[in-house]
């Protein structure tokens, strides 16, 4: 076992820490305020990013893209979790893999844009009437001779606004339950679909959240993604180191840069003349949060090379979505505490962290949904989930 970077993955993590210390940190505040990022401002991250080699860095080298393992991919976006979610966008890519499942014409189309960060998307399967239940979709796509005809409405869907398409799922056969749910690429811009107002949200400044409505607009087959029929299976199979990455890895950098920032402020403030990390109960704090962090860390590592090793680690995965998305909001709750009133006051970090933690919990899957998942595994015989020996 091994618990230290090797050379190569310490200089990737300290030249990522360099890049959003000097391009992303000074954004912050400004998104904050203004509630978005300058389009120049978009395009010189997306350039240096992609100088750098940081773009799409998930993606295979085949398709034009960093060719990370899935450890040095968490590694990247626990550093980038230093940052907000927009910023990490605009820079990273979020490139799902769902689109790797596609056929050479639609990598060429769909894909290879994608990584070179000329085209961007978004994945859009929740619904008003389905959102942890996303077998229960009324959204239907039926054939019309060579076409699809698309119907229904998706709604929450991430960046819509900036989105150039959309990876949406449909019902295909209404007789096959979770068998008749297919996936389809959706270009904006056609006839028939509109996409709604921005739904402000409690925090995520910077994007924009929106409905989806699609109204008879055709598709061609070219936009059916894997097999017809395979939506749900097609979107377990590919989006659950995306997950392990964008939730797991990312709310583990959030909390240690929350944590960071803590304890230099248990430092420096002062009260009863004495700095207040020198009295016992902020002490507990800050050393909770510490244990939880890294615990949640090596969760995340154990589980990226279980992966590494060719495991699906499904459960596993559930396992670091809850523990990193709570270990994250116990953190910055603390912090808040300890920060006290400028923990509460806008215009200073805190405050957005908190806000900006809180979805972590219920994206990708709420907290009770993956422990759902994990207690089936183990009630049905997983003890390699808790168990070293049993692995
Ligand atoms: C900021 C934001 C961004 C999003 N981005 C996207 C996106 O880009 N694309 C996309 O497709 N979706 C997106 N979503 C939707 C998101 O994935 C869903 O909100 C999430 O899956 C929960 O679904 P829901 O909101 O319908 O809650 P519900 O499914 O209605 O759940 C409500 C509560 O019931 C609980 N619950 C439900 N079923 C069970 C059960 N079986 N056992 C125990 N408890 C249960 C849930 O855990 C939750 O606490 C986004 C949402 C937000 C807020």
């Amino acid at each position: 076992m091994e618990f230290q970077l090797s050379d190569e993955q310490s200089l990737l993590v300290s030249t990522l820490r360099r890049f959003i210390g000097i391009e992303l940190h000074p954004l912050e505040d400004i998104v904050e305020q203004t509630g978005e990022l300058a389009v120049e401002d978009a395009e010189r991250i997306l350039k240096n990013s992609r100088d750098l080699g940081f773009y799409a860095m998930n993606i295979p080298e085949q398709h034009g893209g960093g060719g990370l393992s899935t450890l040095d991919w968490m590694l990247v976006e626990e550093q980038f979790g230093y940052t907000t979610d927009i910023l990490i966008r605009r820079a990273f890519g979020n490139v799902y893999e769902i689109l790797l499942a596609g056929t050479p014409e639609q990598q060429e189309r769909w894909l290879l844009p994608s990584v070179k960060g000329r085209r961007t998307f978004s994945i859009a399967f929740t619904e008003p009437e389905a959102g942890s239940d996303a077998a229960s979709i009324r959204t239907t796509a039926r054939r019309e001779g060579d076409t699809w005809i698309l119907s229904g409405q998706k709604c929450f869907i991430s960046d819509a606004h900036f989105s150039d398409f959309f990876v949406v799922t449909a019902v295909t056969d209404q007789e096959a339950a979770h068998r008749g749910i297919s996936t389809f690429i959706v270009d904006k811009g056609l006839e028939g679909f509109t996409i709604g107002p921005d739904q402000p949200m409690m925090g995520l400044r910077g994007t924009t959240h929106a409905d989806l409505f699609f109204d008879d607009v055709k598709l061609g087959p070219e936009t059916l993604l894997g097999p017809e029929g395979d939506g749900l299976k097609l979107a377990l199979e590919t989006l659950g180191r995306v997950r392990l990455a964008q939730i797991g890895a990312r709310a583990i950098g959030k909390a240690t840069r929350i944590l960071d920032l803590t304890i230099e402020h248990a430092r420096q403030r002062k009260q009863f003349g004495s700095p207040i990390g020198e009295f016992q109960m902020i002490q507990k704090m800050l050393a909770d949060s510490a244990m939880e962090i890294k615990a949640a860390r090596l969760a995340l590592y154990a589980t990226a090379c279980s992966i590494d090793r060719g495991n699906e680690a499904r459960e596993e995965i559930s396992m670091v979505k809850v523990q990193a998305s709570e270990t994250l909001g116990r953190v910055v709750d603390r912090a808040v505490q300890i920060f006290g009133g400028s923990g509460y006051a806008k215009g200073l970090p805190i405050e957005r962290y908190y806000r900006d933690a809180r979805i972590y919990r219920i994206f990708d899957g709420t907290s009770e949904i993956h422990r759902t998942v994990i207690a089936k595994a183990l009630l049905k015989g997983a003890p390699q989930l808790y168990d070293l020996v049993a692995q």
